[in-house]
């Protein structure tokens, strides 16, 4: 099903809202864009990713929600200002049950399996998942999706008018 990003990151970000003292800001694209996905496994790869800039981020700094669209390519990113990532840690943060091992995160509870799982759903909707992180100052996580092509300039023209429309026509298509 086409997704509307910028609504649905919206609406991740409320739910995370109501019970997080971290602040969630959102910079959104302000045009419809698209990408065709599980409503179902892109929410996780959100909450994923929002839960750990969270929990890796003690000192409740807020958290940058960001959707960069650019021709046809949609691109999630999902900033903190926590503990960020070692340099050694890096080639193996996408392994099962991989943690790191820092007495700065030994009290913070965890798997080692949410960014194992969020790879393995971005790339079977043929996305990527790249990060950018140092130590000690923050990471930002990056998803981008090939954006769901809307065809004709009659069509944009209804998502501005009628979003819910413009689902159903979708859907039809
Ligand atoms: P789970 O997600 O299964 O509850 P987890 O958070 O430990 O457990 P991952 O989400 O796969 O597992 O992350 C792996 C490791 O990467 C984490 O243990 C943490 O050390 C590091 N990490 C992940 N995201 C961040 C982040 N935003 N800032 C700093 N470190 C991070
Ligand atoms: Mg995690």
């Amino acid at each position: 099903v086409p997704i509307d990003v910028d609504r649905f990151i919206e609406e991740v970000a409320a739910t995370w809202q109501s019970k997080q003292s971290h602040e969630i800001r959102l910079e959104l694209s302000e045009r419809a864009s698209f990408v065709k996905a599980d409503q179902g496994q892109l929410t996780q790869v959100l909450h994923n990713l929002i839960s750990n800039a969270i929990k890796y981020s003690p000192q409740a700094t807020g958290i940058d929600v960001r959707v960069v669209t650019s021709g046809d390519i949609v691109r999630i990113e999902v900033q903190d200002y926590g503990l960020g990532i070692p340099e050694g840690a890096k080639d193996r943060l996408f392994d099962k049950f991989y943690r790191v091992d820092n007495t700065d995160r030994r009290e913070i509870g965890g798997t080692g399996l949410g960014l194992a799982i969020v790879k393995e759903i971005v790339e079977a909707h043929g996305g990527r998942i790249e990060f950018t992180s140092r130590l000690g100052e923050g990471s930002t996580f990056a998803v981008t999706f090939e954006a769901y092509p809307i065809q004709s300039l009659s069509n944009r023209i209804l998502i501005l008018e009628d979003d819910e429309n413009l689902h159903n026509m979708i859907a039809a298509s």
